[in-house]
């Protein structure tokens, strides 16, 4: 059994005094939330890890953690605590963290201090980080980093030990590329190779996922498929896990005696009033100028809950050691200040403001006794005070006003929704919210109850950690299949004692490397050469299977006694003969039909073209901008998949391109029509596209079978790339067979 060890910036401790001695407090919030309610739920009978541990900086002394070590120790997990030094941890965490990655990835990017010094102790505290672990984690140990202030952690544990199981989570938004581009050049890229040394990368919502692809495609040339990266020959998937509450805590604190006493206070204290509240830390991204303003509008527009409303405005102080934060806390107040000055009433104050902590209990009653939650961050990663305010609404009453920017929106989708700049429209929402019908406020509150009780804190570690045992069993799969040279000296032997062979090989990504033009991709001399080697042993046979169309292949390998087969499998032509053989009667009519939409998609994208064959239509897409291409390829293939169902036409999903053509013909069907005619009794077969598979499949018990690239296969083996291919089909020529079992340039990272 394997450990956990989860590692944020701060461990989820401080010291407090009392009478002079310290103690240690466990911190709130969300990412401990979630963590001890795992660790408590899952207890360590059923816990599939042994240990649990979470390593972390901490803002005390050595000599104070001495004092105070003994108390960290639970049953549920144990603590290692990074020591750093003030100077250098402020120009890491205030600097770093927070006026650049803070501001830019929460959209406000006037904000960001570009100051190299903060980079250069950014790196400083991330290899701190790794030193650490590394002096800790074994092998089989599973490591769960935490947030924007460790994006470059995982590689630099990723370089020191290959093996290691590395999760990243990112608890705030990964911007769109306009925004993230603002980087300097080696910080960008640097970040993004960072967070991709992790296995598995997490993101609260679709959007942040797709913002982190686009980026990494841009920047640093990723391959991806559905949200699978290819980098540097490694297998790493980004997904989204939106962090969910302990939905039971929150919703069964109303049965707690302190939660009773305090919300009946709060509650007896405004008989008759309506009562609205917010609770964030006091941070830009929050728009608690744009909420201020929304309520005083809300007041001047709809005059008649005047005395009638309240609006408790708790703000929970937060990095006071940025100028940015303490300027806005005094306008903040100001503010405060003036809606009260000018509006209240002899008996009544329409704000209620504080700037203070809050307990568990004292939270736990202002959510139940508020009429309507009013949150309206400018941006949030996800905010959990909204889905703490929907959990714990145990009667299903009550209204969330919720901004559409938070990441919360994506599953609070029956909030009261408003744009927090749109003041007019906060103000209606306010309205709306106070006067909602009971029938209304329950049915908007259940389902929003029922998927954060489906999705809750638990679920989320756990979804987590089982995806990332499920991406290292797809890493070790296709491990297993890189060709080896024990493999190869196995295979040159079967190759030897063999009568007659017979060698299937792809042309496009494999004899030939991708070029921007498709005419282009003609056999090289080494090529040319090779196939003459070949063939020049009267015991093989050189299949040549290609979607390329006949004219094509004539021109390129014509002259060569190798068998052809043209179109995937459309046109066969028998080695020492001129003519092709059709492999199916049915006319092209349909193509009129298929053509316009894809020309419609060359129009929608520019750089990609249109290939026509006999048998075939194919849109190409490796010349386009790479996310673009790829959504205009998701839009194509699903309405083609609408045109050509229930018909004889089949769309194939290849490598930048999607292929149209009739069913029935396909390289696996024509690899075994060939194996068949020419009865070898050995079968070598090597290809790197989709279209490929179907032989691999095909022949998976009579041929060895090997795949060109690191994504996922049926064949047997897997090279890594199509510059391999030469120096391995050098070893089956006569010449090489004698120092059998080395692939020279193999082009592994
Ligand atoms: N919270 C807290 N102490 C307080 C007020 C709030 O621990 O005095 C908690 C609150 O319960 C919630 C978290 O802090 O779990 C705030 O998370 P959110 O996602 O709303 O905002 P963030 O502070 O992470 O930007």
């Amino acid at each position: 059994m394997s450990r956990l060890i989860i590692v944020s910036n701060r461990l989820p401790f401080s010291i407090d005094k009392k009478e002079d001695q310290p103690f240690l407090r466990q911190s709130s919030g969300g990412l401990v939330s979630a963590l001890v309610s795992y660790f408590e739920n899952t207890g360590s009978s059923v816990s599939k890890f042994k240990e649990h541990i979470w390593i972390g900086s901490v803002d005390f002394s050595p000599q104070d953690w001495e004092q105070v070590e003994h108390q960290s120790k639970t049953s549920d997990f144990s603590v290692e605590p990074i020591f750093i030094e003030d100077e250098i941890y402020d120009l890491y965490y205030n600097g770093f963290s927070n006026s650049i990655l803070w501001p830019l990835f929460h959209y406000f990017p006037s904000l960001a201090e570009f100051n190299e010094s903060y980079y250069e102790a950014y790196i400083q505290v991330n290899f701190k980080f790794a030193e650490k672990i590394l002096s800790i984690a074994k092998d089989d140990d599973v490591i769960w980093v935490h947030d924007y202030q460790l994006m470059l952690l995982p590689q630099i544990l990723r370089k020191k030990n290959t093996e290691l199981t590395i999760g990243y989570f990112l608890h705030i938004p990964f911007p769109s590329y306009e925004i993230f581009r603002l980087l300097s050049t080696s910080w960008k890229s640097n970040l993004l190779k960072g967070i991709l040394g992790a296995d598995l990368i997490g993101f609260h919502t679709h959007d942040y996922v797709r913002h982190f692809i686009q980026s990494s495609k841009m920047i640093l040339k990723v391959d991806e498929q559905y949200n699978n990266i290819q980098y540097q020959g490694r297998h790493i998937k980004a997904d989204l896990f939106p962090l969910g509450v302990n939905y039971k805590k929150f919703n069964s604190a109303g049965l707690d005696e302190d939660v009773i006493t305090l919300r009946e206070g709060i509650r007896d204290k405004m008989p008759g009033t309506k009562i609205i509240f917010s609770v964030d830390r006091l941070d830009y991204s929050k728009g608690l100028m744009n909420r201020l303003q929304g309520f005083e509008y809300f007041l001047d527009q709809y005059p008649e809950w005047i005395e009638r409303v309240v609006f408790i405005f708790n703000l929970v102080p937060s990095r006071d050691g940025i100028p940015a934060y303490m300027e806005g806390k005094s306008s903040i107040e100001e503010k405060v200040s003036e809606i009260n000055g000018r509006l209240a009433t002899l008996n009544w104050q329409p704000i209620i403001y504080r700037y203070n902590h809050l307990s568990f209990q004292e939270l736990a009653a202002l959510y139940q006794s508020a009429d309507v939650a009013f949150i309206t961050p400018l941006r949030d990663g996800m905010n959990l005070v909204a889905k703490e305010f929907v959990a714990s609404r145990a009667n299903q009453d009550g209204v969330l006003i919720l901004s559409e920017l938070a990441g919360a929106a994506s599953e609070l989708g029956e909030a009261v929704m408003v744009n927090p700049t749109d003041t007019k429209e906060v103000a209606t929402a306010i309205d709306t919210a106070l006067k909602m019908p009971l029938s209304e406020q329950k049915s908007r509150m259940e389902p929003m109850q029922k998927r954060l009780q489906q999705y809750d804190v638990v679920r989320w570690v756990k979804d987590f950690l089982d995806q990332l045992e499920n991406i290292k069993k797809e890493q070790a799969n296709q491990q297993v299949k890189m060709l080896d040279d024990k493999s190869l000296v196995n295979i040159i032997k079967q190759f030897e004692s063999a009568e007659k062979r017979c060698i299937l090989l792809d042309y496009d990504g494999t004899l030939s490397a991708f070029t921007k033009n498709p005419a282009h991709a003609q056999p090289s001399d080494e090529v040319i050469n090779l196939l003459k080697n070949l063939t020049s042993d009267k015991k093989n046979e050189v299949v040549i299977i290609s979607g390329r169309d006949p004219d094509t292949l004539n021109q390129w390998l014509g002259h060569l006694p190798v068998h052809l087969v043209g179109e995937h499998g459309g046109f066969i032509r028998i080695k020492n003969t001129t003519t092709w053989e059709k492999q199916s009667a049915t006319g092209p009519e349909w193509k009129d039909q298929i053509r316009p939409i894809l020309e419609l998609f060359v129009a929608r994208c520019t750089g990609s073209l249109v290939e026509e064959k006999k048998n075939t239509l194919t849109w190409h897409y490796r010349n386009t901008h790479p996310d673009l291409g790829f959504i205009r390829s998701r839009e194509l293939l699903n309405n083609l998949s609408h045109l050509t169902a229930n018909t004889p036409l089949q769309v194939i999903d290849g490598n930048k391109v999607l292929e149209i053509r009739l069913q029935g013909i396909d390289k696996g069907i024509t690899a075994l029509k060939m194996v068949k005619l020419l009865d070898p009794d050995f079968i070598i077969c090597l290809g790197d596209d989709t279209t490929d598979e179907d032989m691999f499949k095909a022949l998976d018990d009579i041929a060895i079978t090997i795949k060109i690239g690191t994504a996922g296969t049926a064949a047997q083996y897997s090279i890594p790339s199509q510059l391999d291919v030469m120096p391995l089909l050098q070893q089956f020529t006569s010449k090489e067979i004698n120092q059998p079992g080395h692939i020279p340039h193999m082009q592994q990272d």
